[in-house]
Parts: C-alpha cells; sequence; structure tokens
C-alpha cells in the first residue's frame, strides 16, 4: 500500500492525532505515531519477517520518510516491549530519527545487546533513556506512564499519554492472564484510575479479537508440559521463539518436575537468557546447561529448548534434523515439542520440517493435538473487561489484518464503546479534540533489508529472484566475429531447471540459437539487442518442447 508523499500536519493544542507506518492491517512492523501541540512521538519501531515471496529478504521494516520529514519535531521513539515486531526497526533505522528511544530496562538491555551485536556501529546512533516499568516521564508533548501487562515476555506496557487535552492510551501486547509465570498479574486498579481519569481513545491489540472467551493462562501450561515430558524415556526438544521467555520458564519448570535437565540451543535463545537472567527473570530456575553439556546427558536425562519453531532453515532445530548440529541430534522415537503459533506465511516450512521428524519415526506434538501453547494476546472476554475499566469514548483497533481490526472494531461497538473506528498504515487519525475521522493519508511501504542493503520490495531485483525461483535462470553465451560471423557455437547453461544437466537438450538448445543467429542478416548480427532478442526466442521455444517453464533469461554476446 503505497500513497503520495503528503507531509503529516502540524497537530495543534486541542487535539490528538494518530497515524500508523506500520501494524494497522498486519500483524508486524508495528509503528505508531501520536501527534499533540506542534511534536509529535513514536509507539514502537518493529520489522516484520520476509516469506518465500521475498526470497533473500529475511527482515523487513516500514518505510519512515514520513519520519524523516519531521525532524525535531519527532521528541522521542517510546517503545512498549521487547518484541521484535516492536522493537527490531531500531538497529536498522538507527540514524534516521535524532530523538531517543525511551523504555523499560529490559527493553534496554535487549536493545543495547542486539545494538552491540553489529560491532557497537549501531550503538552509538540510538540515545537510550530507561522509564522504570510502570514509571512516567514527559516526553515531547505528552506525560508517558509505561503500565505493565502480562504478555509472554518481561516488561510489557500499556502506554498511557496524558497531554493538554486529555488522556490516549496504547495498549501495545497484553493479556489478563492471572498466572502469567513472568511478572505480575495486571493491576487492575490501576487500569480503572484511568477509566476513572478519562480515557479519550484507546488503540488496542487485536489479535485475537475474532476468538471468544479467554485466551488461557501461561500457568496452566506447566502441568500438561510436565506429564509429556515425564511420559517420555527418551530426547525431548521443544521449539519455542526465543522471546517467549514465559515460555521458557514453564519448560523448565516442566523439565525440573519431570526429574530432567534444562538446556538451550541457538544463539537468539542463549541471547534472550543473558538479558533476561540479567535482570532477574530467571530466578528460581534450574541453571540452563551449555548445549555440549546437554549433549553429553543420557537422552532419558535431558530436555532441550531449541530455536527454528517456524521452520527456519539455519536455526538450531533444521540443523538438528539435517544431522548438522554439532552437539545434539535427535532419533526415532524422540518427542519434539512445537511450543508456538504458525506464523502466517510459514506453515510450509513448519510442515515440511515437521514431516521429516516424522518420517524419521520421531512423536511430534503440535498445538493442535495438545496442550503446548497459549497466545500472548487478548481474546473477546479479555478485551471486554478492559475495556469496562478504561471505559474509552472511542477505539481504534491496532495490530491486526483487516478482519481482526474489523472484528475488533464491531464487538467494541457491542460493548457499548460510543465510537469505534478501523484504520489503516498511513491514515492521520483525529483520537481527541475534533470528530473521530480521518484527517489524511501520508506514505507507508515497507523496505527489505538485503544483506547490508535496503531493497524495495515492489523493486526489480526482488522480481527477478521469485522468477529464478519459479522458474530457473538460463545463460547464453554468443562469440561472434567483427564482421558478425558466429566464432564458436553458442553456450548455454540453465540453473534450477529440470533438464538443467540432460546434454542432449542443451545441444539441442544451443543448435536453435545458433540457427536463429545465422537466419539473421550479416548487418544486423552487427546489432547486440537484435542477437540478444532472437536468442532469447530461440531459447524459449526450443525449451518450451522439453518444459513449460520460462526461466530468467540472460544473454552475453562476446565480440571477438
Ligand atoms: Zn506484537
Ligand atoms: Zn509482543
Amino acid at each position: 500500500m503505497t500513497t503520495e508523499n503528503i507531509d503529516l500536519p502540524t497537530p495543534g493544542s486541542d487535539e490528538v492525532l494518530f497515524v500508523a507506518l506500520g501494524g494497522l492491517g498486519e500483524i508486524g512492523m508495528n509503528l505508531a505515531l501520536y501527534g499533540h501541540d506542534g511534536a509529535w512521538v513514536a509507539v514502537d519501531m518493529g520489522v516484520t519477517f520476509g516469506d518465500e515471496d521475498t526470497p533473500g529478504v529475511d527482515v523487513i521494516v516500514p518505510d519512515i520518510s514520513v519520519i524523516d520529514g519531521l525532524g525535531d519535531k519527532l521528541k522521542g521513539v517510546i517503545i512498549t516491549h521487547a518484541h521484535e515486531d516492536h522493537i527490531g526497526g531500531i538497529p536498522y533505522l538507527a540514524g534516521r530519527f535524532k530523538c531517543p528511544v525511551f523504555c523499560s530496562p529490559f527493553a534496554a538491555a535487549f536493545l543495547r545487546r542486539k545494538l552491540d551485536d553489529d560491532g557497537g556501529r549501531r550503538s552509538k546512533r540510538v540515545k537510550i533513556v530507561e522509564i522504570p516499568s510502570g514509571g512516567r516521564r514527559g516526553v515531547g508533548p505528552f506525560d508517558v506512564e509505561l503500565i505493565p501487562m502480562p504478555h509472554s515476555i518481561p516488561e510489557a506496557h500499556l502506554t498511557a499519554l496524558r497531554s493538554q487535552k486529555g488522556l490516549v492510551v496504547h495498549t501495545g501486547d497484553w493479556k489478563l492472564d492471572p498466572d502469567p509465570v513472568i511478572g505480575h498479574p495486571v493491576d487492575e486498579r490501576r487500569l480503572a484510575n484511568l477509566g476513572k481519569e478519562g480515557v479519550l481513545a484507546l488503540v488496542c491489540d487485536s489479535t485475537n479479537a475474532l476468538r471468544e472467551g479467554w485466551t488461557g493462562s501461561e500457568g496452566e501450561l506447566t502441568s500438561s508440559l510436565t506429564e509429556i515430558v515425564s511420559s517420555s524415556d527418551r530426547r525431548v526438544l521443544f521449539a519455542c521463539f526465543s522471546s517467549n521467555v514465559a515460555r521458557l520458564r514453564t519448560i523448565a519448570l516442566a523439565a525440573q518436575a519431570a526429574g530432567r535437565e534444562i538446556g538451550l540451543v541457538g544463539r537468539s535463545l542463549w541471547r534472550m537468557h543473558d538479558v533476561a537472567g540479567g535482570l532477574g527473570y530467571l530466578k528460581g530456575l534450574p541453571t540452563f546447561l551449555r548445549e555440549d553439556e546437554l549433549g553429553r546427558l543420557p537422552p532419558n536425562k535431558m530436555v532441550a529448548i531449541c530455536t527454528g519453531s517456524q521452520g527456519e532453515p539455519r536455526a538450531a532445530l533444521h540443523r538438528i534434523v539435517d544431522g548438522q548440529h554439532r552437539h545434539i541430534e535427535v532419533d526415532p522415537a524422540d518427542k519434539v515439542i512445537f511450543s508456538s503459533r504458525d506464523i502466517p506465511g510459514n506453515e510450509k516450512a513448519i510442515g515440511r520440517l515437521q514431516n521429516r521428524l516424522v518420517a524419521m519415526g520421531v512423536d511430534v506434538i503440535t498445538d493442535g493435538t495438545a496442550k503446548v501453547h497459549v497466545s500472548g494476546h487478548p481474546a473477546r472476554d479479555e478485551l471486554r473487561h478492559l475495556y469496562s475499566l478504561l471505559k474509552p469514548a472511542r477505539l481504534l483497533p491496532a495490530h491486526g489484518e483487516g478482519r481482526h481490526l474489523d472484528g475488533q472494531a464491531k464487538f467494541a461497538l457491542e460493548c457499548g464503546i460510543p465510537e469505534a473506528k478501523v484504520a489503516f498504515n498511513g491514515d492521520v487519525m483525529c483520537l481527541a479534540g475534533g470528530d473521530f475521522e480521518q484527517r489524511g493519508e501520508v506514505k507507508v511501504g515497507r523496505v527489505g533489508i538485503d544483506g547490508d542493503a535496503r531493497v524495495s520490495l515492489t523493486g526489480n531485483g526482488i522480481k527477478e529472484r521469485r522468477r529464478m525461483r519459479l522458474d530457473g535462470v538460463a545463460l547464453i553465451t554468443i562469440a561472434l566475429e567483427a564482421q558478425g560471423e558466429l566464432a564458436a557455437d553458442s553456450m548455454v547453461t540453465l540453473a534450477g531447471l529440470d533438464v538443467s544437466d540432460n546434454a542432449e537438450i542443451l545441444d539441442d538448445i544451443e543448435e536453435a540459437i545458433d540457427e536463429a543467429v545465422e537466419d539473421l542478416a550479416i548487418k544486423a548480427r552487427r546489432d547486440d539487442a537484435v542477437v540478444e532478442n532472437v536468442a532469447r526466442s530461440a531459447l524459449r521455444k526450443a525449451l518450451r518442447k522439453h518444459t513449460g517453464k520460462r526461466p530468467q533469461i540472460n544473454v552475453h554476446i562476446v565480440r571477438i
């Protein structure tokens, strides 16, 4: 979705404006801007991940040209919590904004660690200002309060933004978990006090807005995971997101209850372990063993938590299945538990990995077959309960695909919230101090991180890669003498096609190209573009006989 680049309006002191550069109409890449009294603040700056449509691009960030245009009118980037879809964009976009990043100690420690992993190159460009979890401080035109909410990572916050016009609330990611395993249950009195103060508008998590009931408590998982571990006399491997610190705790407790040692396999798990452990969030747990220590234990004495729940080829679980891991292996009758949800777009990769495990005789357990995962986001009963505490005058659904946003807006109206409106990335909305309506539109888009480069996801490079993946590549080399005679037989190399090394077919194609070139008048052969064209169509025609594919064709013409 790209629109004309129209600068953000200058917000008055009697209004609060809102626009998202990511996160509305998608789950991921969250970035919201709140404007008041001539200035703006950003809430979150996340990434989303590439899929089969973006070959070579693993990470995608929002297009922030609108922020470039704000200059020093952007007063701060406030981070709600340390999940990649909320904080992951900072290392890539650092240097594009001058204001500090405001966040709680956990997110700050995680961010510093990520920035340092880049050799400290980027860390110099980001000023981090800590606000204690539960604390309050001025950021530009707003008085910002970070109120802890249960989620799946320590220090997730609902952000209260107070202005001269009044109070608006941005929930971030949350659930109402009575036993969140990490952090505390929600402080209902504190939220009810916001309600008494008067919430002009609520921008709220929509991930599970189509689900009835309560999401379920992380604490309830401990017993079912313990049962699964206890019922095995072989290796037990869990695959889960490294960012799900609550789950690391739950699995460690289950392993302990089943009388087994626990260990971590994968770099991002160790990074999260160090950050969480450093701030005391792994207190009361057994020590997590290193990969080599874990590998030396008898199978019935170990539980491993591995990266790779989404079938990522470079992650630990994939390498273990490939037999490429130095310390950990998997054998028939071992258990592998996928303790996470399938992120849309990853279903095929996950399915392939699970099928390979099943073929090896491994017992694969997923969210569909046993109680091994609960979501970190609120279902309808939780949304209704939060509405009743905050009593917002207006609701704007966030953190969801279109159907989730629409679902929450309708549900909020049913629950008696006076006004609820769906907006998408780029829509400038008046949240308070005027009618609840769209005031304009700004440029939004997605930018792929391709190695060290930034690439447009609609540009030629990605299109060509997609084509190469789907249809293969053909390279034609034609050597011509100065007069235009063929200096040698043409050469064709095919890659990514079923017939790539079939010498007979290659001969056939090469002959067809030579004939087509020789059919050209001598004068025409002096024009590279003409030679290239006939060579291409000769290759296409010859290939059509053997395979229905239309590969990406590159023609090299050498003049001798
Ligand atoms: Zn999120
Ligand atoms: Zn989150």
